[in-house]
């Protein structure tokens, strides 16, 4: 299950939650790991005891008798199978309420702050009663058809042992039988209850195995959607990039989010995107790095279409910073080496002072050996994109995407950070998304997106003299970098 979960694309991680996928991964194997350690020891056990009891009481007593006292056997196998069903149904339901509870804690735990900051507590924690009390609920509904088990069970082993005496007093009394046969008989007879119980118990345990496995099944069936070719070429790639794109539409959704991408960009060149928030800046970066392959048009790669590469050397050709950087609970120094743990200590240092954040890991308690998160420092946003960012350039990939990874530094340090990249990264390749146009003005080629479309292009010279979108924007924010530093 665990391995399933690495392999999975982002959109399985759209869909599905947290505390749904933690659910299955902790109570589902649970009860499925009942059925098949207790569950399948259980059956052996009842099958051969009870096998065993059956031949001795009819080849050694009377089989007439042994027959009488099985007639209300098949009731029992058809009331524990029907509450076998309730019970399948029922647990079910229970599971996932847990499902919902488990993903409720985590999401409440996890924004704990936003929260606490607007005042949240009280109708939290009625939210949380409320899912409670519905596992408490479906749980109770469970427990009663769990307890139909046994005394169905107890009230047909009362049949047969009446049976038995009933029919065995008449056999004795025409001789058929002696009375230590009966007493004899009877006692077999009370051997056999444990195995009738532990059969009700198996069915039981059974039926919450399945339903559980049915839950994990639905995960397991679950494709991945983007895959290697057969004949996906083992090499990572490298050179020109190309973009002849006429529509791309996110699965499920019926507006295309991209129409008309055209674009070339040398190795070693700079691409710069901009436009408004939502234009397309990280979906069409999203298909470069392959996260989806439905799209009508053709993105190639030293001169091969992406799925000409296998995902994993396609993923080794780029060192992709998103927008939302994410840091492991680990240290500063393992944070950074993350793609290559082997790193040396100078070349994540480099790597660091390329990424302006050198200095401030000295600072820290520990530096590069300080631990990062919930367990040691905390960092600020600019901190952790900057960290984010030094574990790309120590990737060295043959293409660094920064999407809008600098929006939390300031202009000073965004342009210091830009110009050490510029510098050591002669030959390969950058694309750069972001709200500040000083952060793209030196690329070799810029396109403004807007709903999708290109709708000017070329570098900051041309898109200046052109005088559209790109230009008032620039101004504008050059204004504002002079209003912000007091007109100096
Ligand atoms: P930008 O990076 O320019 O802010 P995005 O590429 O993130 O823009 O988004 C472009 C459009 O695609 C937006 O309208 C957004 O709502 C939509 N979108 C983004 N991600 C998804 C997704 N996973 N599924 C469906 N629509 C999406």
């Amino acid at each position: 299950l665990y391995q399933h979960f690495t392999n999975m694309s982002p959109s399985f991680y759209q869909k599905r939650r947290i505390g749904d996928l933690m659910a299955h991964a902790t109570n589902d194997l649970q009860a499925i790991q009942q059925t098949a350690g207790v569950g399948v020891l259980t059956f052996v056990d009842s099958l051969s005891t009870g096998g065993f009891v059956i031949c001795a009481m009819a080849f050694t007593i009377s089989w007439k008798l042994t027959l009488i006292c099985l007639i209300p056997m098949p009731f029992m196998v058809i009331l524990t199978s029907w509450f076998g069903t309730m019970l399948h149904r029922t647990f079910y339901q229970a599971q996932e309420a847990f499902s919902s509870l488990n993903d409720k804690t985590q999401e409440s735990i996890t924004g704990i702050k936003v929260i606490k900051t607007f005042g949240q507590e009280k109708e939290d924690i009625e939210d949380f009663r409320k899912q409670s009390e519905d596992v408490v609920q479906k749980n109770i509904t469970v427990a009663k058809i769990d307890s139909l088990f046994d005394p169905t069970i107890s009230i047909i082993v009362g049949i047969s042992f009446f049976l038995s005496i009933v029919f065995g007093s008449r056999y004795v009394l025409n001789g058929e039988l002696t009375i230590g046969q009966l007493l004899s008989f009877t006692t077999y007879l009370g051997l056999l209850i444990w195995p009738m119980l532990a059969f009700g118990w198996l069915f039981n345990i059974v039926e919450r195995g399945r339903a559980s496995y049915d839950r994990v099944s639905l995960l397991l069936q679950e494709k991945v959607d983007i895959t290697d070719h057969e004949d996906a070429l083992n090499v990572v790639p490298a050179g020109k990039i190309e973009f002849d794109l006429a529509k791309f539409t996110y699965p499920g959704e019926t507006e295309p989010v991209l129409k008309d991408i055209q674009f070339s960009l040398q190795a070693g060149e700079t691409l710069g995107i901009v436009g408004k928030t939502g234009a397309g800046k990280t979906t069409l970066l999203k298909l470069l790095i392959r996260e989806f392959d439905s799209y009508q048009g053709e993105i190639t790669f030293g001169e091969k279409t992406l799925p000409a590469y296998k995902l994993e050397k396609l993923r080794e050709a780029i060192g992709y910073v998103p927008q939302d950087h994410f840091l492991f609970s680990a240290t500063v120094g393992e944070n950074i080496a993350f793609t290559n743990p082997n790193a040396s200590k100078e070349e994540v240092e480099n790597a660091a002072k390329l990424a302006n954040i050198h200095d401030d890991i000295l600072q820290f308690v520990d530096d590069y050996h300080t631990v990062v998160g919930e367990r040691g420092v905390s960092l600020s946003g600019g901190q952790k994109q900057r960290i984010s960012i030094a574990r790309a350039i120590l990737m060295n990939p043959e293409v660094l995407v920064l999407d809008d990874s600098l929006s939390a530094v300031d202009a000073k340090t965004e342009e210091a950070i830009l110009s050490s990249l510029r510098q050591n990264r002669e030959g390969k390749t950058t694309i750069i998304t972001s709200h500040r146009l000083s952060a793209i003005q030196h690329a070799n080629l810029i396109l403004v997106l807007e709903e999708g479309k290109i709708v000017e292009r070329g570098t900051h010279e041309a898109l200046m003299e052109l005088g559209g979108w790109y230009k008032q924007m620039y101004l504008r924010q050059q204004l504002e970098e002079l209003v912000e530093h007091g007109g100096h």
